[in-house]
């Protein structure tokens, strides 16, 4: 399972450094899966490779994401 990340989402950047994955990227920002090239999932607004998120699981109590979203646009899909 993943987050995603919903339009509510205001780019301010303050979940993409505590993903202890990198599953956060900036809208409009390719991502690369074994080996390939992702396009990006958002154009408009930071988004969550769903391959690359465990839900924190087995690092952090709860998802880091959504314990620093200042607009909770950090949700369970
Ligand atoms: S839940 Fe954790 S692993 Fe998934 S995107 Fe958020 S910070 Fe990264
Ligand atoms: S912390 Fe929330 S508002 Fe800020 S970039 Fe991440 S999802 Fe968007």
């Amino acid at each position: 399972m993943a987050l995603k990340i919903t339009d509510s989402c205001i780019s301010c950047g303050a979940c993409q450094p505590e993903c202890p994955n990198e599953a956060i990227f900036a809208g409009g920002d390719d991502y690369e899966f074994e080996g390939k090239t992702i396009p990006a999932l958002s154009q408009d607004f930071y988004y969550i490779a769903p391959e690359k998120c465990t839900e924190c699981k087995g690092v952090h109590d709860e998802p880091m994401c959504a314990s620093v979203c200042p607009t909770d646009s950090c949700v369970k899909e």
